[in-house]
């Protein structure tokens, strides 16, 4: 059983604020875990206080059941997969991979047998005897990860090993990875700061922001049921829009700044009742927004048109309305509704989400007896 857990950890480089601050982690045994976030907010800390790289101020790190807090790193049975994953220029790809097993004493049979398997695993047999300089990035890429899995390590940890790679080349690597995931079943903690591919790898995601975790959960929860606001507008592109709004005596929602009002949704009745003037962020994913409804005329107000951008399977409009900027993702393409500066949109209130302004907390819609939300 290959679980990690990182209690009440802390960590800091000078006499400033820690990086990471009583952080609580735990990865499944053979789950893919992706640690997602923006620049600076302490993924590679993370990564490395796992590897053994950093040292904890305080808290203490087990992996399987195992206290390692004072294990070396090479002691910890742990293959590390980089950003800049430089191989030795002047040696074969079959000695890159044996490289690590030679160090380790290991018999060339079993080298062999070992290397052998993962460019199996790789699709990299035929490249054995290239150099590096021979390669795509993709393949040195694939060599980098063929490095890794020789050891058959009991973790993998993945520094944001793709972000060298163009757009293309990360897709498909995304797919290779998971697909290695499959295959070995060891526990993964992967760190990236792309919550595309955050949301297309991760069993689980955790999402954290200047050293706090703020929500560790499927991708789909995530998604569907954000924790909070950062959380909210971090996953999902284009972004979530934002509102800022009061709670009506009326039982509205209404924003000053923009004049746009909304009754409240039906699941959160129960929660804003009586409280009158409490600041309210409303939430509404760009296609939760539409230029055309029937059904719902209590949701809707008048936007400007700023911008269109038709991408084909889904048109992408940029709107505004007084100071607030708005996006809104069509399946339609209507060239005619477009000619005009004004368009009215329509909000599907099954898909606002809403958040108390003072605790940036979500707050949990009421699920009625029968399942629905
Ligand atoms: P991320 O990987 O999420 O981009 P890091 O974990 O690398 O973030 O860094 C988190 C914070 O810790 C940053 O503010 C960074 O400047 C700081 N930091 C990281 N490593 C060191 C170090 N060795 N010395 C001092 N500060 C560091
Ligand atoms: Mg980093």
């Amino acid at each position: 059983m290959t679980h990690i857990e990182l209690k009440n950890i802390t960590k800091g480089f000078d006499s400033n604020k820690p990086v990471i601050e009583n952080l609580n982690l735990t990865v499944n045994d053979g789950e893919f875990l992706v640690l997602v976030g923006p620049s600076g907010c302490g993924k590679s800390t993370t990564l490395r206080l796992i590897a053994g790289l950093e040292t904890a101020g305080s808290g203490d790190i087990s992996i399987a059941g195992k206290l390692v807090n004072n294990i070396p790193p090479k002691d910890r049975d742990i293959s590390m997969v980089f950003q800049n994953y430089a191989l030795y220029p002047h040696m074969s790809v079959y000695d890159n991979m044996a490289f690590g097993l030679k160090l380790r004493k290991y018999s060339k049979d079993k080298i062999r047998e070992r290397v052998n398997e993962a460019a199996n695993i790789l699709e990299i047999t035929d490249l054995l005897d290239r150099k590096p300089k021979q390669l795509s990035g993709g393949q040195r890429q694939r060599v980098a990860l063929g490095r890794a899995i020789v050891r058959k390590p009991q973790v993998f940890l993945f520094d944001e090993p793709l972000s060298n790679l163009d757009a293309k080349l990360r897709v498909q690597m995304r797919a290779e990875i998971k697909k290695l995931h499959k295959q070995l079943k060891t526990t993964m903690v992967y760190v990236t700061h792309d919550q595309v591919e955050a949301m297309t790898m991760g069993s689980r995601i955790a999402v954290m922001k200047d050293g706090v975790i703020h929500q560790l959960d499927t991708p789909l929860n995530i998604f569907n049921e954000p924790a909070d606001l950062f959380v909210a507008g971090f996953i999902g592109s284009p972004a979530m829009n934002f509102i800022a709004t009061k709670v009506s005596n009326d039982n509205m929602l209404y924003s000053e700044d923009t004049k746009i009002t909304l009754p409240i949704p039906q699941k959160y009745q129960s929660q804003l009742n009586n409280q009158i003037d409490k600041e309210i962020v409303v939430g509404i994913r760009p296609d939760g927004l539409a230029i055309h409804s029937e059904s719902q005329k209590d949701y809707k107000f008048e936007a400007n048109l700023e911008l269109v951008e038709p991408l084909g399977n889904e048109t992408i409009l940029y709107l505004s309305k007084g100071p607030q900027s708005l996006t809104c993702i069509s399946k339609q393409y209507d060239p005619q509704s477009y000619n005009e500066n004004s368009i009215e949109l329509f909000v599907n209130p099954a898909m606002i989400h809403l958040f108390d302004s003072s605790s940036t907390k979500r707050i949990k819609p009421l699920i009625s007896p029968n399942g629905q939300k």
